[in-house]
Formats: C-alpha cells, sequence, structure tokens
C-alpha cells in the first residue's frame, strides 16, 4: 500500500476482506476505491487450491487431493474425533529427505509450496466442510519437511496466528519436523510459539541413520542437546513420535534407551505403528510389542499415546501421503 502511496489502514482493511470475511473477489471490498480494486485486480488474484478429489475412509477421516495452478498435486486429511477437528497439511510437493518407512519419500522433493498454497488448504477446507465441522487444529506434518521450506512455512505460520490474519490460537497448531537442527534453532528465533512434535522412530544412531538419512547430518545426541534448550511457555510440552517398525526399532531395549534418552525433557510420546503402503520393506509392530513399549515407558513416568491409524484404508495415515488418484475417490 506504501509503494501505491495509500494510507496504511488499506492494509488492514484488505487483510479483513480475504482473512475473516474470506472474500475472493476484489469488487467486494466495497470500502475501497474504485481505483484500487482495479488495481489490486492488474496485479494480484486470489483463489483456493483446487480440491481435485475427496476420499472419505471408513472412520470418517477425509482426504482431499489438491491440484495446484502448475499441475502438482498435493494432499492434506481432516481429522474427525469428537470435537476436535484436526487438519494435517502440506509444505512441499514430495519430500527430499527420503525416510524410508514414508510414501512421500518415493516422490523426492518436486517443490516447495508458497505460504499461500499451505494457508490455502486450510481454508479450501473449511470452505468445503459444514459449520459444524470447521477445523480446530492444525498439524503441518503432510507432505515434506515443513522446515526445509523454511521462509514460506514461517510466512504461513505468522498468518495462521496472527489477530489480522486467520486468528489460530498457536496451542492448536503443532509444527512435525524429522529433526532439522539448525532450523529448529533458528525457528525459536521466530517466537511463534506453536507446539513442536519431533520424529524421532530409533534410538541408535545406526539404526536412526539406516530409516531416516537426516540422522547423518544431526545425530540424536545433537538433536536431543538442541530440544533440551527449547523454549516451552509454561505447561507444554515437546511430542517425540515414534514410528514402530517391526524387529527394527520396536524392542523392549528400545524403550529402556528411549526413556534414558528423552530423561529431563518436557514431553509426550506419541507411538505410530507402521501404516503399511505397497512396496513398502517394513511390518508393523505386534500389538504385544506395542504394549510393551507403552508400558515400559509409562512405568518410567512419561505420558505416552498410541496414536490410532486414521483414514489408512484411503492411504491417508501417516506417512502414507503421495497424491496418488484412488478409485474410492469422489471427483470434485
Ligand atoms: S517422514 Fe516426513 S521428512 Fe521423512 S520423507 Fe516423509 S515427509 Fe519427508
Amino acid at each position: 500500500m506504501a509503494e501505491w502511496n495509500e494510507k496504511p489502514y488499506r492494509a488492514d482493511q484488505i487483510f479483513t476482506w480475504v482473512y475473516h470475511q474470506k472474500t475472493v473477489d476484489f469488487d467486494a471490498m466495497t470500502n475501497l476505491s474504485k481505483s484500487l480494486r482495479q488495481h489490486l485486480k492488474d496485479y494480484f488474484h486470489m483463489g483456493f487450491p483446487r480440491i481435485a478429489q475427496k476420499t472419505v475412509s471408513a472412520d470418517g477421516t477425509i482426504k482431499y487431493l489438491f491440484q495446484l495452478e502448475d499441475g502438482e498435486n498435493i494432499e492434506a486429511v481432516w481429522i474427525p474425533d469428537n470435537r476436535r477437528k484436526t487438519l494435517c497439511i502440506s509444505t512441499q510437493v514430495g519430500c527430499r529427505l527420503g525416510c524410508s518407512f514414508c510414501l512421500t519419500a518415493t516422490l523426492g522433493l518436486k517443490r516447495n509450496l508458497t505460504p499461500s498454497e499451505i494457508l490455502g488448504q486450510y481454508m479450501a477446507v473449511n470452505r468445503d466442510l459444514p459449520e459444524t465441522e470447521q477445523v480446530t487444529n492444525v498439524v503441518v506434518m503432510g507432505m515434506g519437511e515443513p522446515l526445509d521450506n523454511y521462509d514460506s512455512l514461517v510466512a504461513a505460520l505468522r498468518l495462521m496466528v496472527s489477530p489480522e490474519g486467520l486468528r489460530i490460537s498457536n496451542r492448536r497448531i503443532t509444527l512435525s519436523t524429522s529433526g532439522l537442527v539448525d532450523k529448529i534453532k533458528k525457528f525459536q528465533a521466530e517466537n511463534i510459539m506453536v507446539n513442536l512434535a519431533v520424529s524421532l522412530n530409533a534410538t541408535e544412531d545406526a539404526t536412526r541413520s539406516k530409516i531416516m538419512p537426516i540422522d547423518k547430518k544431526y545425530p540424536i545426541a545433537v538433536l536431543l542437546d538442541c530440544l533440551r534448550d527449547y523454549p516451552l511457555k509454561r505447561k507444554r510440552r515437546l511430542t517425540f513420535e515414534y514410528v514402530l517398525l517391526r524387529g527394527t526399532n520396536d524392542s523392549h531395549e528400545d524403550a529402556v534407551r528411549l526413556a534414558r534418552l528423552l530423561k529431563g525433557i518436557p514431553c509426550k510420546v506419541n507411538l505410530i505403528p507402521f501404516n503399511r503402503f505397497e512396496g513398502a520393506d517394513y511390518e508393523a509392530p505386534s500389538e504385544e510389542a506395542l504394549l510393551d513399549f507403552q508400558n515400559y515407558l509409562i512405568s518410567k513416568n512419561y505420558t505416552v499415546f498410541i496414536r490410532k491409524p486414521r483414514g489408512a484404508d484411503i492411504l491417508g495415515a501417516c506417512g502414507q501421503l503421495a497424491a496418488q488418484s484412488l478409485p474410492q475417490a469422489i471427483p470434485q
């Protein structure tokens, strides 16, 4: 607005139209002059990512396949759980981190999403859903490593939490990372204060570096040192995600090591039984191993949840996103 010699409050008015009124039509911005509206139309366009397909799981989870303007596809997953409606959003088309248990990794990195494409998933899903089903929580955990698309991620998160933007409480947003230590440190300084979840997935570097190549750059000790210093608001904790792979990282000894490693870090642990996909080299843990793992950690006073696989029948569960068309999808 300054560049166009407009008053600064015009920017506030435009923000209100876009993020509070959710208008996609410059002509609807009736408190702006006709010439400013025309100017905006000449330079910008507004819209939502196109919902190409919607697939509904037997458990009520909905997977949205979005087609972006350049034809690339991404996915977001809406997960209802009583009053909580969580939306898992993507930050990249594909991912370059190559975790061996993740279907997204097989795509490689095609490109980063822009801030509007990240936010657009949230706005488009809410627009598609009835008032009673609107998203209450956001997890940035879909396709891609969010911190590998740092600038767009930060811009999108600022717009999500800002009072002029989408006004989502930072307590209701969780950023998930595979552990890019330098970027975690940089992110601390942004002071956005969303929840942080870290995919640990192993208790020894020999195993972790095999399933998550990023471990070679940031080994477990370096990652945990950085997290010990991570600033947390009162009563907030970090989350450690641990995908259990049968015979790889699900032994009792792993549980013992994990309890030792996390000592002193205010945290909770999410155990995620591996969600199979075609061509995967891994199996889910046995029920026995899963419960033993959980019980041991509980006995050491950790808060531990077993993450129910949601949307696994539509390849919508953790590690299963690859922006593929599915036969049971509803074309939009
Ligand atoms: S688990 Fe996350 S970081 Fe690893 S390859 Fe998949 S999308 Fe990328």
